[in-house]
Formats: structure tokens, sequence, C-alpha cells
């Protein structure tokens, strides 16, 4: 689609590619979708991703704390919603309140669930089994203490226990094998206390594309519902997924310089030779990581150019050459490489980072156009 007359910058969020990519994932994983959209839909903005992941088949959505699901209430989301990192000793009078369901990681937070319960409505919890990421979840050592204490409050109607859950590191398959051994345990122990939830889900998208046997029937989707690979080595089109979000900006201004000309701050490009210096209006404030200067490229009509000297807090200098690139043509950062954009991974690469943090971190200056 294109660019729209005035526009500085924006990110164009293709609603329609994570619906196609969350029915692909269903069909491949043949399990209930929770589609994962923290931190503002990685990006792509929480509450139509919602609505889009629903829209392609995902059950529940899942966030990680209590104010983004509220927000996703507010804007009409209906679906159930677990939220799973708390803010110590916080209340979930509101989260309850809204149905919004509550990952349990310790015998306080079970507790505070079951305080929040309303006279008329039990707090739906999943609880979070620690198997070996080191992070949140119930301890080995609570598990018995824990279960039995969910089953009691479960009994006398003050919490509703819909599932189990944990979440591995993804280091080896053996090193997720033995996590799903433990979290195996957990689920036998927590039966054996009379907890039957009708939910049990571990996997997130690496182990839900590459570990069949840590589906349990459930998985909670991120990064490969935006259409982009929780893999190193495995593209989105290896996946059968499309990137949902492109990043572009005109090129706001172009200047034929001389061979020797130093380029942006501290001169860490300098022209070789006679050429075109073209400026394109994004920057670190944007989120176009700074430590990609020296090894990112955009395409501008249907050529590649390099990144030349330090992405500023605004804008940045590719080298075009001699070609015809004008202002306001379009550049495209990054977008469906099947359509011949550069890929998130270029610049994840170019920053030594991952595409889960480029796309996350791209600021609220830039406009997202939903198509
Ligand atoms: N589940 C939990 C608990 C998470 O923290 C995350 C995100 O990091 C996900 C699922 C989704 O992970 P991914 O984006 O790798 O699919």
């Amino acid at each position: 689609s294109p660019m729209p007359a005035g526009v500085l910058r924006e990110a164009v969020i293709d609603t329609g590619a994570i619906a196609a990519n969350v029915r692909h994932l269903r069909r491949l994983t043949d399990a209930e979708v929770i589609a994962v959209v923290k931190a503002d839909g990685y990006g792509h903005g929480a509450v139509r991703s919602a609505a889009a992941a629903l829209d392609g088949g995902a059950s529940r959505i899942g966030v990680a704390d209590i104010g983004e699901g509220l927000a996703l209430r507010r804007a009409g989301i209906d679906a159930p919603v677990l939220a799973w990192l708390h803010a110590p000793g916080a209340s979930f009078a509101d989260a309850a309140a809204q149905g919004i369901e509550l990952g349990i990681s310790s015998f306080d937070q079970l507790l505070a669930a079951a305080a929040a319960a309303s006279a008329v409505r039990a707090a739906g919890v999943h609880l979070k089994i620690e198997t070996g990421l080191g992070r949140n979840g119930i301890a080995p050592a609570d598990y018995a203490v824990v279960f039995a204490e969910a089953a009691r409050l479960e009994r006398i109607g003050k919490i509703r226990v819909i599932g189990i859950f944990s979440h591995l590191s993804n280091t080896t398959p053996d090193d997720d094998r033995a996590a799903l051994g433990r979290f195996r345990e957990a689920l036998a122990l927590a039966a054996a206390h009379g907890l039957a939830p009708q939910l049990r889900h571990i996997a997130a998208s690496h182990a839900a594309i590459a570990l069949t046997e840590a589906r349990f029937g459930c998985v909670r989707l991120g990064i490969s519902i935006y259409g982009l690979s929780p893999f190193a080595d495995r593209t989105s089109a290896d996946l059968g997924l499309r990137p949902a979000m492109t990043l572009r900006a005109p090129v706001a201004a172009v200047r034929r310089v001389p061979a020797g000309q130093g380029v942006s701050y501290g001169y860490l490009h300098r022209t070789e030779r006679d050429t075109t210096l073209a400026l394109i209006p994004l920057g670190y404030a944007d989120g176009v990581p700074r430590n990609a200067s020296g090894g990112a490229a955009v395409r501008i009509g249907g050529s590649t150019f390099p990144v030349a000297g330090r992405i500023a807090m605004d804008q940045f200098v590719v080298d075009v050459g001699d070609t015809s690139v004008a202002v306001g043509d379009e550049a495209v950062l990054f977008g469906d490489p099947t359509l011949g954009m550069p890929p998130v991974e270029a610049w994840a690469d170019a920053a030594d980072t991952i595409n889960y943090e480029i796309v996350t971190r791209i600021g609220p200056r830039v406009p997202r156009r939903q198509v």
C-alpha cells in the first residue's frame, strides 16, 4: 500500500498477516492458541493484534501484566485474558472484576487471588510452575502446599484453576525435555491433589513449532503470530509465516556531495567518491538501533543501500551513489522479504540482538497504520 502524503515515518501493520499466521500455527500445532500481545503486541499494537489473532482462531490472549489486560478489556476485547507478571503485594481486585485470569507463581499470590474473588465470581487462575527457567513460578519445594491450598480454595468457590503452565528456556532440546519431565511430574502431583484444569501449557513459539511433545493441546504464541521466526537458522518463509510489520519513511532530503565528505556524528563514514546522500527520518528515538550504524541497509525503489555513518536520534543517512533516488521516495527498513523488503533479522544482526527486540522497541513516535 502506498505511503500517504505528509507522512514522516510509519509502521504498517498487516493484521491479515497476523490472522493468517495464527490460522497456520493452529493447523501446524493442532493446539488451542493463547495469542501473546504483551508489550503493545510486540510493537504491533496490542488491541489490533489481539483482535486479529482471535479472528485467525486464537481462543485466548496472554499478556505480562494486569494493566495490559485491563487495557484490552477497555478496548472491548472480551476473550479470556491471562496475565502472569505481578507487582509485589499486588491486589488482584481490578483483574478479578474484569475477568482477567491470573498466573499464580507463589502461595501469597494464590491467597491474593482468592481474596479478590467476588461474591458471584471465583478468580480464574493458572498455576505457574518453575521447571528450570530460573525466573518466577511455584518452586518444586512448594508444589504440594500450593496445590493443596489451590484445591481447597477451588472447593469453596474462591478460585477456579483454569490452567497449569510453565515456560521453557529453549536452550537445547534436551534442556527443554528435562523441563517437560518436571512439568509432567507437577501435573501428576496436581492431579493427585484433585486439580483437573482445563488447560496445560508450556510451549511458546520455539517449542510449539520444534518440539511436538511440548504442545499439550495448548500453546502460547508471541513472535510467530507476528510472522517472525523464533529460530536463528530458520526464516519466516521457512516456517510459512508472513511478517506483519513494515517500517518505512520517505526520503526527506537528498544531497550531492564530493569525495571525502564526513557523514553524521563522529564521521564514522566518509564518502570515497562523488555520491548522493539520502536522509531517512527515523532514528534511535524511534527504535532504530544506533549500534546498527555499521551494518544495516534500507531498500529504496528496488535497490538496497547501506546506512552511512551514525544513526542519530531522529534520522540517518544512506549512500545512494549515482542512482536517481529522490525526495519522497519510499525507504523500507524492514518488512516481508518475500515482497522484496529487507528482513527485520538483518537489523537484528547488525545491532547484535534478536528480531523480538527490534519490533518491540519501535517507539511511540512512529504511527502504526493498520492495513
Ligand atoms: N509465554 C510467556 C510466559 C512469555 O513470557 C512469552 C514471551 O516471552 C511467551 C509465552 C511468548 O513467547 P514467544 O514470543 O517466543 O512465542
